[in-house]
């Protein structure tokens, strides 16, 4: 048994004759920021969505929080679980998009207690009380009676974050949260997801942002081709790379 709060081991997922995952083993440790990068196409979204069991892997094993994500062991053998068990499992996995997701029919607040209401059945009073608390910290209390089109990009997206907080997650996935965002709204998206981290969140950002990455996290994972290509720390990965596809990658990007 591991401790790590997310533990893939040789993940492997297609896409009919596409081999997206190719035997990739990733752990994460609890209060750590996992930031990964790597080209376009090459597995890293997939690799998130196997995470929370939004891709079923073809083999190889996903756990968080020492469980296994939607599958049950029994004997040698998995057993996917019920849908209902896996979207309890989801629960606990917080997942922030590239283009936000908010309900657009819902006001900001509602938008945070929705899962916790329907989700967790919380006490309204309670997580009324906490959504006022999550919008403080991503700095829009202000704007709770508003719906997601009166907001700017930066601002969906926080509350986007407040959201997946609001169901108190073991682990929080970011899927290049700040891509679709005008450059002036990436900052203040960032300073969330900063203060996040100071506070020991567990995190796995997929971003192009290395200064971020340089800043906030504990380990870079570079992705090629569906492979974990190397893993360190900032100043190993981004600063002395070992792998020359590391080195064109960060060439063009940095
Ligand atoms: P990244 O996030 O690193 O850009 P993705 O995980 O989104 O990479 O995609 C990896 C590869 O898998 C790409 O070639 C993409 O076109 C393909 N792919 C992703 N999702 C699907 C899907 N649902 N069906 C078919 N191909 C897919
Ligand atoms: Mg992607």
């Amino acid at each position: 048994m591991s401790s790590a709060m997310v533990d893939l081991r040789e993940v492997h997922k297609s896409f009919g004759p596409l081999e997206v995952l190719r035997g990739v083993d990733l752990q994460v440790t609890a209060g750590e920021v996992t930031v990964i990068i790597g080209p376009s196409g090459s597995g890293k979204s997939t690799l998130l969505r196997t995470v929370n069991h939004l891709e079923k892997v073809d083999s190889g094993s996903v756990s968080v929080d020492g469980g296994l994500v939607g599958y049950r062991r029994v004997g040698d053998r998995l057993h996917e679980l019920p849908e209902r068990e896996i979207l309890r499992q989801r629960t606990k996995i917080g997942f922030v998009f590239q283009n936000f997701n908010l309900f657009p029919h819902l006001t900001v607040r509602q938008n945070v207690t929705e899962a916790p209401l329907a989700a967790q059945r919380r006490p309204r009073a309670e997580v009324d009380a906490l959504a006022g608390r999550l919008l403080e910290r991503v700095g829009l209390a202000d704007k709770a009676g508003a719906y997601p089109r009166q907001l700017s990009g930066g601002q969906q997206q926080r509350v986007a974050i407040a959201r997946a907080l609001a169901l108190e997650p073991k682990v929080i996935l970011f899927d290049e949260p700040t891509s679709a965002l005008d450059p002036e709204l990436v900052g203040e998206v960032l300073d969330v997801v900063k203060d996040l981290a100071r506070s020991g969140t567990t995190m796995i950002v997929v971003t192009h942002e290395i200064g971020f990455a340089r800043e906030v996290a504990d380990t870079v994972v570079f992705m090629d081709g569906g492979r974990v290509v190397e893993r360190g720390t900032p100043a190993q990965v981004l600063d002395a790379p070992r792998h020359g596809r590391t080195r064109l990658f960060l060439s063009k990007v940095l």
